[in-house]
């Protein structure tokens, strides 16, 4: 029988030494060469059938067409590595499967939005990666549990290439062995030797001006206890641009006495430096030595401010289902928020960090809660939260942005705007609640908050939460089927 598990991305920070950088940069030079490849043939039997159609030549007689799985196209590819990539050697051979099975997922992609059984935005021909792509490769099926770790718990292994040809490689295979990570590994190591989780894959990529490596692991989880409860402390939480979290309660350590948690201000600072380094880059000569040094600088800051956001993201979502049986959040699109204030650069950029930030804020509250048999509740972004009183329920049809206090004109109470919201989201949530044990009376529930998955695909947009939407507050006229 499968277990049920549960992916999640553990990231290394990586300090390769310089001769360590060389061969991991050779290596995503060559996944990038090698999905470069796969792409081209692709597309050279695409266009030639495309062509042969359009001559009128007859289906039954048009060129045999490619088949693009990975599974066909890896051994395509070592037939002609020798002719294509002589120096195929002194590369690990994953690097090259690495740009082979991603170039076959981006064309499976195209196919299947191509054929409209894909969902979600429509999907293009792959595009060519050039130097300026994303650096990354990824390893998988590396079965053995203590493979990827040393002794120490500071390093991890940097496959080399079997036969290297290359001098610098052949004598210096002990030094190229392990990479030292800042961080230590030994919780990570022990949850896979333990067989707790199981490495799926492991993705070395150059992000933010630093190298890193990211494992895929498959955790297996217990289910929780399929049993609602409605008991237990309950926590509403508005997120916001103003600030980044309001709570319906204070939390100890986390926000202040009126519960909001404030944005972190040197993040407002380096963003405030990030606008400056775009519009510094924007004057740049593009190919210049000054180009090329402030577009580092530029990714670096950028690298920083998503491990800042990143850190604080985990704080929070850490100290909320810790803290609380229930957490109730909003569903969030901003994008169209971003798009209204393209005058303000860094309020524009904190509203795309904290839209970027919602769905691993989500993630994150997801399995967190799960594993500590809580919950996370997610209210319909359909929900006036922030235009309802949350004292006597009176909607006010308007209110600017710029209003930070709500004032009920029916029954007179002022509260903090983002205050009533996190409330209005909390009451809500009880509600979906009560909706929920009142549905699945008579039959046996599934838990509320597991995502079990049986692919390995990233968390999905459209997650588990969203089975409430169905029930709760749509606009009036969706929610005719539950009267
Ligand atoms: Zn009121």
């Amino acid at each position: 029988m499968d277990q049920p598990y549960r992916m999640r991305a553990v990231v290394v920070p990586l300090d390769p030494t310089p001769a360590q950088v060389q061969l991991l940069r050779s290596y995503c030079g060559a996944a990038r060469f090698a999905y470069n490849w796969t792409v081209a043939i692709a597309k050279e039997n695409w266009d030639k059938r495309k062509e042969e159609r359009r001559a009128g030549i007859d289906e039954a007689q048009l060129s045999k067409s490619l088949d693009w799985s990975a599974w066909s196209m890896t051994p395509l590819w070592n037939s002609v590595k020798d002719e294509v990539a002589p120096w195929h050697h002194d590369v690990t051979k994953h690097a090259f499967r690495s740009g082979v099975t991603d170039a076959a997922t981006a064309l499976k992609n195209f196919h299947e939005s191509n054929k409209g059984v894909r969902k979600g935005q429509s999907v293009g021909f792959p595009k060519f990666k050039n130097r300026r792509s994303k650096q990354s490769f990824t390893l998988i099926e590396f079965k053995q549990p203590g493979y990827w770790f040393s002794e120490d718990s500071r390093h991890v292994r940097l496959i080399l290439p079997l036969s290297a040809t290359d001098p610098r490689i052949a004598r210096r295979r002990e030094q190229l062995r392990w990479i030292h990570s800042t961080e230590s590994l030994r919780r990570l190591k022990k949850k896979i030797t333990s067989g707790e989780w199981t490495v799926q894959a492991v993705t070395i990529s150059f992000t933010g001006g630093h190298w890193q490596a990211s494992f895929l692991v498959r955790q297996y989880v217990v289910p929780a206890s399929s049993a609602i409860r409605m008991r237990g402390p309950i926590v509403g939480v508005d997120l916001g641009v103003k600030h980044l979290a309001t709570m319906t309660v204070p939390v100890k350590d986390l926000s202040d006495e009126h519960a909001h948690i404030e944005n972190p201000r040197h993040l407002d600072a380096e963003l405030d430096r990030l606008a400056k380094l775009d519009r510094r880059l924007s004057r740049c000569q593009k190919g210049s030595k000054n180009h090329a040094k402030i577009r580092k600088r530029r990714q670096r800051l950028h690298g920083r401010i998503s491990r800042t956001r990143d850190l604080h993201l985990h704080r929070l979502t850490t100290t909320l289902a810790g803290s609380f049986e229930t957490v109730v959040i909003e569903d969030l699109n901003l994008v169209g928020m971003v798009k209204k204030s393209k005058k303000n650069t860094v309020t524009a950029l904190r509203r795309s960090i904290l839209d970027a930030g919602f769905y691993e804020l989500r993630r994150q509250l997801t399995y967190k809660t799960e594993d500590r048999g809580h919950r996370v509740v997610v209210v319909n972004r359909f929900y006036p939260s922030s235009k309802l009183c949350s004292h006597c329920g009176e909607t006010k049809a308007k209110l600017a942005i710029s209003v930070r206090v709500f004032e009920c004109n029916k029954c007179g109470i002022t509260l903090d705007r983002d205050v009533n919201a996190a409330r209005n989201i909390r009451d809500e949530g009880i509600r979906l609640l009560a909706n929920e044990a009142s549905n699945v009376a008579g039959h046996q529930p599934e838990t509320l908050n597991a995502v079990l998955r049986d692919r390995e695909t990233e968390p999905p947009r459209r997650g588990r939460g969203d089975r409430y939407q169905s029930r709760t507050t749509q606009p009036k006229r969706e929610l005719s089927p539950l009267a």
